[in-house]
């Protein structure tokens, strides 16, 4: 039985103001209520004003998902009852969304597929219930309108993952995409991403099954969880020849099961009406081509950016373009126009440092990259130091990992504060070479011999007996000079 699985996306488009009144968006950790108008409480006699940036995010989001951007759209009353939703209505697009039909490429299982997006359109946010009950001193629940108002988009996809991986790996490179575009900055933790599922299975492969929709998952990890949980249950229930109910589930991450919320309501519940408050949305060539011109590149460009031009392998590039800390590829992009003065292999050194051992730091201790103080400037200063200098790396890990310690120190002082001393003048170096010469016979006629390689052993011969502190380029040109006859 194979399933279908559809997304709906709903994220916080970056806007200082609201989507309708000027209140500020910023409401994460700030006191219930403080950020709040009378047109965002629904306060009879106001009148909402359409905010021009959360337009342009949204247009821009619709290019980017390669949408069609419609030339009038307008906003609908979408009418339901419930505590956190101040005027009782939710002002919403319903026939004439913003952005139409359009396409997203993402990576999936090291290839790339393609996913049809429905539509994308742009809605308010409602406030948010906190159920007090079983506390101490309260036994009700409160209300805060902070969020009601806050512009989103929801993006709605085709049926078209057949399977949970793909679905999360869809989520991931529309992260990356929305990110790099500054339309939000997706933080599941903040609700600034939300994801609601849709699925069926279907007994015949042509016809798609009666869908089941999962609500409000916040996080990748609970989208796979519940999918793979949903598809069983809709199979098995399949196999016992019993029907599938259109209904709302919730996912039960402790429990680790869906369970019902309501049977669907149909979208004439909502009695959608055109919002007579607002004028509708007129978009002209001009505009968008405006806002075309301006995208950034986009992780489908930076894949092929870094590969092409930076040097790195597919899975290098991947990480970093997708990484789950946005973070990570400003880091990774930053530092290289930093450092770039070394030549072309800097992007290549630059994404070893952050994959292979940063990253691993910052998990061991607990940190993202903003917290970690690891500026573009500290670790472009931190590479020239080691290539130039030719540190070993065991060394340089040393000194990246005293730069994590302290976040005021340069790479430049981290190296003094080491008290090494790189020996690279020829009177400390040659008796040394010599030595090294005199104890390997046989990688010295192997070298001459013209097997390139052996001089490593050399090398290494060297940098015991100095315990890694020899000027490793310094050191390799007068050993070559030695060995030359
Ligand atoms: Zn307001």
């Amino acid at each position: 039985m194979k399933p279908a699985i559809g997304l709906e996306i709903h994220v916080q488009l970056n806007t200082k103001s609201k989507l309708f009144c000027s209140c500020s968006t910023e409401v994460f950790g700030v006191a219930p209520n403080s950020r709040t108008c009378p047109v965002c409480n629904g306060d009879p006699g106001v009148l909402p004003v359409t905010n021009k940036a959360a337009v342009e995010r949204l247009i821009q989001m619709g290019l980017a998902l390669n949408c069609t951007i419609a030339e009038r759209s307008i906003f609908a009353r979408k009418n339901y009852f419930y505590p956190d939703l101040p005027k009782n209505y939710q002002i919403s697009q319903y026939e004439e969304p913003l952005a139409g039909k359009g396409r997203l490429d993402y990576y999936s299982g090291g290839r790339v597929n393609q996913a049809r997006i429905h539509r994308v359109h742009l809605e308010e946010d409602a406030g948010k219930l906190l159920h007090a009950i079983g506390s101490q001193t309260l036994d009700c629940t409160l209300v805060d309108f902070n969020r009601a108002g806050i512009p989103l988009a929801e993006t709605v996809t085709e049926p078209d993952f057949l399977t949970s991986a793909q679905a999360s790996d869809f989520l991931v490179t529309l992260r990356a995409t929305l990110r790099a575009l500054g339309a939000s900055n997706c933080d599941m933790e903040k609700g600034e991403m939300r994801v609601d599922v849709n699925v069926s299975v279907s007994a015949d492969e042509k016809t798609l099954g009666t869908k089941v929709e999962i609500k409000n998952l916040n996080s990748f990890k609970s989208v796979r969880d519940a999918l793979e949980y949903e598809i069983t249950r809709q199979r098995e229930a399949v196999a016992r020849g019993e029907k599938i109910v259109q209904e709302t589930r919730l996912w039960d991450v402790k429990k680790a099961q869906t369970v019902l919320m309501r049977t669907k309501e149909g979208a004439s519940d909502y009695r959608y009406f055109a919002e007579p408050d607002l004028p509708a949305i007129c978009v002209d060539e001009a505009w968008i081509s405006e806002l075309k011109k301006n995208l950034p590149p986009l992780p489908t460009q930076k894949m092929e950016q870094y590969q092409n031009q930076l040097g790195l392998g597919p899975n290098e590039a991947q990480a970093l373009v997708f990484h789950e800390d946005a973070e990570v590829a400003r880091l990774f992009d930053e530092t290289v126009k930093l450092a770039g003065a070394n030549g072309n292999a800097v992007g290549k050194i630059a994404a070893n440092w952050i994959l292979n051992d940063l990253l691993g730091q910052l998990k061991t201790r607990g940190l993202t990259v903003a917290k970690s103080g690891m500026s573009a400037s500290r670790l472009a200063g931190f590479i020239k130091l080691t290539e130039e200098g030719g540190l070993t790396s065991r060394l340089a890990k040393d000194l990246l990992n005293k730069m994590l310690d302290d976040p005021a120190l340069e790479a430049a002082a981290a190296f003094k504060e080491s008290g090494v001393q790189l020996l690279s003048g020829d009177d400390a170096l040659l008796p040394l070479i010599k030595k090294a010469i005199q104890a390997n016979p046989k990688a010295v006629s192997e070298y001459k011999a013209g097997k390139e390689k052996a001089i490593q052993s050399l090398i290494g011969f060297v940098m015991r007996e100095t315990r890694g502190q020899a000027h490793p380029q310094k050191l390799q040109e007068l050993l070559k000079k030695e060995l030359t006859p």
